[in-house]
């Protein structure tokens, strides 16, 4: 989720910003050595030559995106079309020669101690407060709009059910989803009025000001009341005097008020405000510290019935000690199918833990999928995190009980899981707590960087290419997969995140096919492209893969719970319940250099964004009804990679698999390549499709293959023979005879070029003699 007034104001100010983020890479040094942990072997035992980058990778470098293949463009020749192919029979694994794989993390040595000093213990408030009594959820919306009334409001969009903590305005002026309940009245009689629906021990408040870029609204002190009738009100109190609590000295940090251990139990519960702002007026948005008490006499006791979940996960917020344990014990419990591996440090030296699960873990499987999910890269939205960390111990639990959707998605999938990317990021708004960190904090890298924004952009290259195509009737420059990253951005002084670099590396070393990217702060689900092409605001802007990005959005939004639910409510100010909880990412707010766009344009992998939840930090005693609303989704998604087409692309002759081989398929201005070891994933919805596959020195190949509806992908395979050209270099660096017929073979290739250029020749000279008769 972009962070709401920075999000509002850049896209009311996208022509400034956007100037100065195309300019902030060459003019910001990051001051910092670029270090990366190598530990990536290739061992590429294939006929064909490793590519430029995929060679880079065996030297230990400083900058592991320094260098990138240079694909060429795509130019097919002569092409055989075979049968059409349904055929769903998977090929026996084996485990191929390409490692494809880092090395494992022992999480029984200690954290360095500098690191540990350097991030645990510079502050001495470094543990987040412990609340008595849980938030009654006006942030995470459990608290429904008509649980919230107020003595009087400005309009619709400053109502009662906008005074809740958190809540971001929209950009206009005006908004029917603006940022704060606001008073009508500027006086001392106002209030917003919270229903428990059942006597609750209340305990606290927490207060911000108004979320917009347009005004400065905030409380500076409150009174608060308790009923349980709405009609007479008990005062909270500070010994026999009316308590009055501290409000906001900004509009976006929130500040909690705790009251007296007397506080009285009651439904009812009133912020008063005493005062405000000078040049302001009475706005707030809220939470309210309550511990609910069971009540047999209410009516609406049936709606507070607790949606828990069976499942006996580890539910609370994991720092990096305690997600290190939790990795750790995942994989006591489950040795035969869990590896961990480190991608590289943050800025603070934390590592980037990934969690690999398969069933053959630490190894690449021909013809097996690789899958990841990435969650942290905004250090704040921390519910992705916790959500993978509950994930890896369900899939854990759940094979050795053998469940047979887990164990065949163990046994067919290399799953690979990143709970936190921007490790530092998280501590600092860890350390506040989820009702006190606010919208933003921990948001950025250590650094500052947002590492959303922070991959090189590729569109550009892209649609420059095409441009230029355009002006010079040029396309020998038109590529359209495997974009080279540009130059600028492998600069030492490049300013790029320890965190994205360890990213890219981790993307050019393990073949993914599919990911995705978790978010919070909004509910939806969001699919490339992220970035306009000319600089709009937001515009539709769609992959030539539109219609399976669609489908895969629509699987993780139509099952997750929340989404689903067509009663809900907006989060904030867009409703994406109009469009079914999903979006093209550029047609809501245009991102350059997400992460999304790179991983699409860089490399095979197909990668979403999911918005988990309104709340970017919930509670902890959220996490397992947030646990039950992603569940099925994080699963059905992953299945997704089990889509399309796969197949192992090999030499006729030798049968040796070939790498690099480029994948076309129809009209879809995308192409993939092979791996390693010849084997190649095509994400693809039902359909017959006409797939053309190229590789260097072979002559090219076409045939029909159609994908079905079942969660099997089509295999669809594909032998190659050497181009003559090629068969004859291979034979020279041997030192060898030619055979006869390729001899034969060459010799009519010759004489077919001579007479080619014979004629060209001849043509020239009549058109100069004609030339020469006519002056
Ligand atoms: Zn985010």
């Amino acid at each position: 989720m972009s962070e709401g007034t920075v999000m509002a104001q850049s896209l009311y100010f996208t022509f400034v910003l956007s100037c100065l983020i195309c300019g902030s890479y060459g003019l910001v040094s990051s001051g910092n050595g670029t270090t990366t942990v190598r530990s990536v072997d290739y061992n590429a035992a294939t006929a064909v030559t490793p590519t430029e980058r995929r060679d880079s990778t065996t030297k230990p470098s400083t900058t592991q995106s320094s260098k990138s293949i240079n694909a060429p463009a795509v130019r097919l020749t002569s092409t055989t079309t075979s049968k059409v192919l349904t055929t769903t029979t998977r090929p026996p694994k084996t485990t191929t020669t390409a490692n494809y794989s880092f090395n494992t993390e022992d999480l029984n040595e200690g954290i360095d101690k500098k690191v540990e000093k350097r991030v645990w213990n510079k502050e001495p408030e470094d543990e987040p407060l412990e609340f008595e009594c849980p938030p009654l959820g006006l942030e995470s919306l459990r608290v429904k709009d008509p649980q919230l009334r107020a003595s009087s409001y400005k309009r619709r969009g400053l109502g009662p059910h906008r005074g809740r903590l958190n809540i971001q305005s929209g950009i206009e002026d005006g908004d029917i989803y603006d940022g704060a309940w606001c008073a009508q009245y500027e006086d001392k009689k106002q209030w917003l009025e919270v229903d428990a629906r059942r006597p609750t021990r209340f305990t606290g408040v927490i207060l911000q000001g108004r979320s917009s870029i347009w005004s400065w609204d905030f409380i500076l002190t409150y009174k608060v009341q308790f009923s349980n009738d709405t009609l007479v009100w008990q005062p909270a109190m500070n010994g026999t005097k009316e308590a009055v609590f501290e409000g906001n000295q900004d509009t976006e940090t929130p500040v909690l008020a705790l009251f007296n251990e007397s506080a009285t139990v009651a439904r009812y519960i009133r912020i008063n405000p005493q005062s405000w702002y000078e040049n302001g007026t009475i706005c707030l948005r809220a939470e309210v510290l309550g511990c609910t008490l069971p009540d047999p006499n209410n009516i609406y006791a049936w709606q507070q019935t607790e949606q828990g979940t069976k499942d006996k996960l580890d539910f609370r917020h994991h720092n990096y000690k305690e997600m290190r344990k939790l990795m750790k014990s995942v994989t006591e419990a489950c040795p035969d199918i869990t590896h961990i591996y480190s991608i590289g440090k943050s800025h603070m030296g934390l590592k980037m833990y990934v969690m690999e699960i398969s069933d053959h873990p630490g190894k690449h499987e021909l013809g097996e999928p690789e899958f990841r999910y990435v969650a942290g890269m905004h250090g704040n939205e921390a519910l992705g995190r916790e959500l993978l960390l509950n994930l890896m111990q369900y899939i854990c639990q759940e094979y050795k009980l053998g469940n047979q959707r887990i164990v065949r998605l163990v046994k067919e999938t290399r799953i690979h899981l990143l709970p936190s990317m921007n490790p530092d990021g998280y501590e600092m708004a860890f350390k506040k707590g989820s009702e006190l960190a606010g919208w933003a904090l921990g948001r950025y890298s250590y650094q500052g960087i947002d590492m959303n924004h922070n991959f090189a952009d590729l569109n550009k290259v892209m649609w420059d290419a095409i441009e230029f195509d355009f002006q010079n009737n040029d396309k020998s420059k038109l590529i359209n997969h495997y974009i080279p990253i540009p130059e600028y951005y492998t600069a030492e002084d490049a300013f790029v995140a320890l965190e994205t670099r360890a990213v890219i590396n981790w993307m050019q070393n393990i073949p993914f096919v599919l990911s995705a990217n978790l978010h919070g702060g909004e509910l939806v689900v969001t699919y490339p492209f992220d970035r306009t092409e000319d600089w709009a605001p937001h515009d539709d802007t769609p992959t030539p893969d539109n219609s399976f990005f669609r489908w895969l959005a629509t699987v993780y939004a139509s099952t997750n719970q929340v989404m689903s639910n067509p009663d809900r409510r907006p989060c904030h100010n867009e409703n994406f319940q109009r469009y079914n909880n999903i979006i093209n990412g550029a047609n809501w707010h245009t991102v350059q250099g997400s992460m999304n766009d790179f991983s699409y344009l860089h490399t095979n992998c197909f990668d979403v964004t999911v918005e988990l939840s309104c709340d970017k930090f919930p509670h902890a005693s959220e996490l397992p009804i947030e646990w039950e609303n992603n569940k099925e989704s994080l699963l059905i998604y992953m299945e997704q990679v089990h889509r399309g087409l796969k197949g192992v692309i090999r030499d006729k002759d030798t049968e040796a698999g070939i790498a690099d081989a480029i994948i076309k398929v129809d009209d879809i201005d995308h192409h993939i390549r092979s791996v390693a070891d010849g084997d190649y994933w095509r994400l693809l919805n039902p359909g017959e499709y006409e797939v053309t596959v190229s590789a260097e020195g072979y002559n090219p190949s076409t045939r029909m293959c159609r994908v079905m509806y079942e969660h099997y992908p089509t295999i669809c395979d594909f032998r190659l023979t050497k181009t003559p050209k090629q068969r004859l270099k291979e034979i020279l660096a041997k030192g060898g005879k030619l055979p006869k017929d390729l001899q034969l073979r060459l010799r009519q290739l010759r004489l077919r070029k001579l007479r080619a250029s014979t004629k060209a020749i001849n043509s020239r000279r009549a058109a100069a003699s004609r030339k020469a008769r006519g002056s």
